[in-house]
């Protein structure tokens, strides 16, 4: 374990608060994950860049991690209220499949783009397996908790203390909610179960008490919670839209279930800390699922991006700010990474740091002392900066000042690279691996192979080294015109880019 306290912003209490394992050496997260109607827009991969980058820090600090990212396929309706349609059955209509079908192919593409983006491996318990859990934890609560109506089994918000206190939100006059079923007591509350209507099957239903049907969208992550982490765990994340009704509703389940009382504890909403990140937004409107093509992680790697430019375009702002996506920001973020992989690509030619890593974990303290000194002080502002609430934009500029150093070819430079390195555990940018070829991708469209390419640029040398240089300017050119800069002089060596 480390000795710089990591502090976290907790949003239900507003606060940075110090992380004070409930386990001893252990780190217990739940992460709200995706609905597996349809594909993940690159916003929704910056909740789980920056649940990621949460575990990692909690993981190089020395906490054993377990990490939950639940799955839902199955009770989230169009709106997070309660309210309109299964977002399932919608598309399965629409593409004429089952929804099983449709949750297992949008699923597998999810972790294809977790895969991709470096985020270290996790539990996916999927929502339809837990659904005889969720009707036991209907069954516990109901009698003190809910109500029954022709629609449903509703959660009676007025039965737990501080209901919404982590939204902030005034309920008693129903702030921002759409009430369109008939019969509810409170604006706010929200269905466990939601019977299939008189006439109609659903493809997912399910025998319960309350008749056939289906979960309440909230209810799967208060069950799964508890039966993978245990109550209380110790972080909650989701995107800061969960803040308003999701994690609300999931925290009143939790209080129900533990008969626990009001949030003045934190750990009787079920987890210590709540945190959220913010949301990634785009001017155009291309991050909506509902219009027509959108932000996907595909798109940026048919465009020729790597998607760790993407994770790094991420860490390059606090997970709390809002981050404006634009393509000149992306990349800035791939030619900073490319920048940073030129040099660290070229040293591991020569330096070995996994002998230095497997020391550093096991025993941190004495193997930092034996590092130089001003290697030392970049660890160490390393390490503050991510204990600051992951402060990742500092903390990337500690990684390339060592990368930098290292680069300069002075006696510390291995000191120097396995900081890069051991930094990069918690950054996850591949640094021990990737190589400049892996991030030059071709673009869907472009017209020219790079074999292509380089035999016209051979080409092109050779002309100029006659001083031929009518035909050097018109191969260069020609590649233009093909979508392929030639970049005489780049500083990172690069001699084209598509
Ligand atoms: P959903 O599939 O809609 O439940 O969303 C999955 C996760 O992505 C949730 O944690 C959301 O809060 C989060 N999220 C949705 N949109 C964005 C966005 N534009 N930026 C960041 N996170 C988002
Ligand atoms: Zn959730």
């Amino acid at each position: 374990m480390t000795d710089t306290p990591l502090k976290l912003f907790n949003s239900l209490t507003r606060q940075l608060e110090e992380f004070q394992p409930i386990h001893e050496g252990e780190a217990r997260v739940y992460s709200c994950g995706p609905t597996v109607y349809n594909y993940q827009h690159i916003g929704n991969m910056r909740a789980y860049i920056f649940a990621d980058t949460l575990g990692r820090v909690l993981q190089w600090k020395g906490y054993k991690l377990t990490h939950v990212i639940n799955v839902t396929d199955v009770g989230h309706l169009t709106s997070d209220a309660d309210e309109g349609e299964d977002k399932m059955e919608k598309m399965a209509a629409r593409e004429n499949k089952s929804a099983w079908d449709i949750a297992k192919f949008y699923q597998e593409d999810f972790e294809r783009d977790l895969a991709r983006l470096n985020v270290q491996p996790k539990q996916h318990p999927r929502a339809t397996e837990y659904v005889e859990a969720m009707i036991a934890w209907g069954e516990r609560i109901a009698e003190k908790h809910c109500y029954e109506l022709d629609s449903g089994l509703y959660f009676d918000v007025s039965t737990v203390a501080d209901y919404g206190r982590l939204a902030r939100a005034v309920t008693d006059d129903g702030e921002g909610r759409i009430d369109t079923v008939e019969g509810k007591r409170n604006q706010a509350d929200f269905a466990i179960w939601r019977k299939t209507p008189a006439g109609e099957t659903r493809q997912m239903e399910w025998d319960s008490p309350w008749g056939k049907g289906a979960p309440g969208w909230h209810l799967e992550c208060s069950v799964m919670g508890e039966a993978l982490l245990g109550f209380p765990f110790d972080i909650h994340t989701g995107g800061i839209d969960h803040r308003e009704i999701h994690h609300p509703n999931e925290i009143a389940q939790n209080q129900a279930y533990c008969c626990t009382n009001g949030l003045d504890d934190a750990r009787n909403s079920g987890a210590r800390i709540w945190m959220h990140n913010n949301f990634l937004v785009e001017r155009s409107g291309k991050m909506s699922k509902s219009a027509g093509e959108f932000l996907r992680l595909q798109l940026l790697v048919d465009k020729g991006y790597h998607p760790l430019a993407y994770r790094l375009m991420c860490q390059q702002a606090h997970y709390r700010s809002e981050l404006e996506f634009s393509w000149e920001g992306l990349q800035a973020a791939l030619t900073r990474l490319k920048r940073m992989v030129t040099i660290v690509e070229r040293l591991r030619q020569s330096v070995s740091v996994e002998p230095m890593l497997r020391a550093a974990k096991r025993d941190r303290n004495s193997f930092m002392e034996g590092l130089n000194p001003s290697i030392r002080e970049l660890v160490d502002d390393f390490e503050n900066f991510v204990s600051d609430d992951l402060s990742t934009p500092p903390a990337l500029v500690a990684l390339e000042r060592a990368i930098n150093v290292a680069g300069a070819g002075t006696a510390w430079s291995g000191d120097a690279l396995f900081a890069a390195i051991y930094m990069n555990e918690v950054l996850g940018l591949s640094l021990a691996t990737l190589t400049r070829t892996d991030l030059r991708i071709r673009p869907k469209d472009a017209q020219l192979t790079e074999a292509e390419i380089e035999a016209e640029l051979q080409r092109r040398k050779e002309a100029r080294a006659a001083k031929d240089f009518a035909t050097s300017d018109a191969i260069r050119d020609s590649l233009a015109a093909k979508g392929v800069e030639v970049m005489d002089g780049d500083p990172l060596g690069w001699e084209w880019r598509l």
